[in-house]
């Protein structure tokens, strides 16, 4: 029975990983003498080679599925082998690796097998049977199957830390050419329903401590990046507004792996855009961490991110009026917009000023990045020479500082052998 179950592990584990949004972050569930796990420590995360998270026991239910998504692995029309767990086998999987310490939570997706609720419903049993009846206080995630009831919604967020459900294409357009059995009006029903479930329980709980948690850690979703021909202001305008209109914990962008040879898509062997994922998230990053306005980074003029450069830095150079920015006065949101200037940092200028003006040596003991920050700002003992350099002189500089220090660090990696 095991090398049947470790065949189906194989072929659902690696269906799986094509999902990255597996963060088990701001979730708290506290064990008791009751439960066994707990989510609030320990939850690592690893990565495969290919950079996807593993740290859960990240697994389909099954990748049998009547749609037939061009750019999905589990596409009805590929030609791969298919499995389906049991709900016995998914519960059993889960408290064993848990139990040996093999992982600290379960994240589970499934193909759509006969219609939305057959599988929803399926998925929810495992959570509730963990959770009643194996007494297990890890985390949990589960990807909502699209058009599924609103009841199984309200059900599975009783049991699930995290509840997601993939947007897959940034636009309509784009889900239109590629899954056009799905549509973002199904994804926005069903992110709206447990949105204001979270917000109704949310309240009753601050009248009655007993009402229980629902969906604790809120929701995420996936887009899966450089597949259709968006370009990233079309990304982060819709990321924007989920964020807005669903109260997300979370947008994941999922370069595109290329697996199917139809020639709307990227041909196999084309490498996923790694570069444009990462500066997708540090634009994430920005809108959600550092207020900014998305219209700040990207516009009509600007449709496409720097791969060169970080966003924080490609939009202190198209901005600069805004600079020299003075550490000794300047307010605290326009510190930390500064290209070298983090959140920390920025606090801790903004702390220390109080009791005198900053010089050079101080603000890089807190952190700064000085070799970037110093062309965008002045502070008691510097001079500012950003003003009279053009922005493509300072751009050029950091790249060269920026790639001299990597072949620094190259060529020593080189001499180890
Ligand atoms: S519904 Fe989900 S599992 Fe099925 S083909 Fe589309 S993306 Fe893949």
């Amino acid at each position: 029975m095991w090398d049947r179950i470790r065949e189906k592990l194989q072929i659902l584990a690696d269906a799986a990983k094509y999902d990255v949004s597996c963060s088990s972050s701001g979730s708290n569930r506290k064990n008791d003498s009751n439960t066994i796990g707990n989510t609030g420590s320990g939850i690592c995360h690893t990565y495969t080679a290919d950079g996807r998270c593993v740290s859960l026991l990240k697994i389909l239910l099954t990748n049998y599925c009547i749609y037939d998504c061009l750019f999905c692995v589990s596409r009805r029309s590929n030609d791969v082998k298919r499995a389906a767990f049991t709900v016995d086998e998914v519960v059993e999987l889960t408290m064993e690796f848990y139990r040996r310490n093999y992982i600290e939570g379960l994240f589970l997706s499934s193909g759509i097998f006969k219609n939305p609720d057959y599988t929803m419903e399926r998925l929810v049993t495992i959570a509730k049977r963990l959770r009643t009846e194996e007494k297990f206080n890890g985390y949990i995630h589960i990807k909502t199957i699209p058009g599924a009831s609103e009841n199984l919604l309200y059900e599975a967020g009783k049991y699930a830390d995290r509840m997601s459900i993939n947007l897959e294409m940034p636009t309509d357009a784009g889900l239109q050419l590629f899954a056009p059995e799905k549509s973002h009006e199904e994804v926005k029903r069903d992110l709206g329903i447990v949105k204001d479930k979270i917000v109704e329980l949310k309240s009753e709980r601050q009248l009655i401590k007993s009402v229980p948690k629902f969906v604790p850690a809120g929701q995420s979703t996936q887009m899966v990046i450089g597949a259709s021909a968006e370009t990233d202001k079309d990304i982060m305008y819709t990321a924007d507004s989920y964020y807005k209109g669903f109260d997300l914990k979370r947008v994941y962008y999922s370069g595109y792996i290329p697996i199917s040879y139809d020639n709307r898509l990227p041909v196999i062997g084309v490498q996923p855009p790694l570069l444009r994922e990462n500066r997708l998230y540090q634009t994430d990053w920005l809108m959600r961490f550092y207020d900014f306005d998305i219209k700040e980074i990207l516009d009509d003029k600007h449709p496409n991110l720097d791969l060169e450069i970080d966003p924080k830095l490609s939009w202190a150079l198209r901005n600069p009026h805004l600079f020299p920015v003075d550490i000794n006065t300047a307010d605290y949101k326009m510190i930390m917009r500064v290209p070298g200037i983090g959140i920390k940092s920025a606090m801790k200028i903004v702390a220390a000023r109080k009791y005198g003006k900053l010089r050079i040596d101080q603000i890089k003991k807190m952190g700064v990045a000085y070799n970037r920050a110093r062309h965008f700002i002045v502070c008691a003992d510097s001079h500012f020479a950003g003003l009279d350099k053009q922005p493509e002189i300072i751009r050029k500089h950091i790249l060269d500082e920026s790639q001299s220090k990597f072949r620094l660090l190259h060529t020593k990696q080189l001499t180890l052998f």
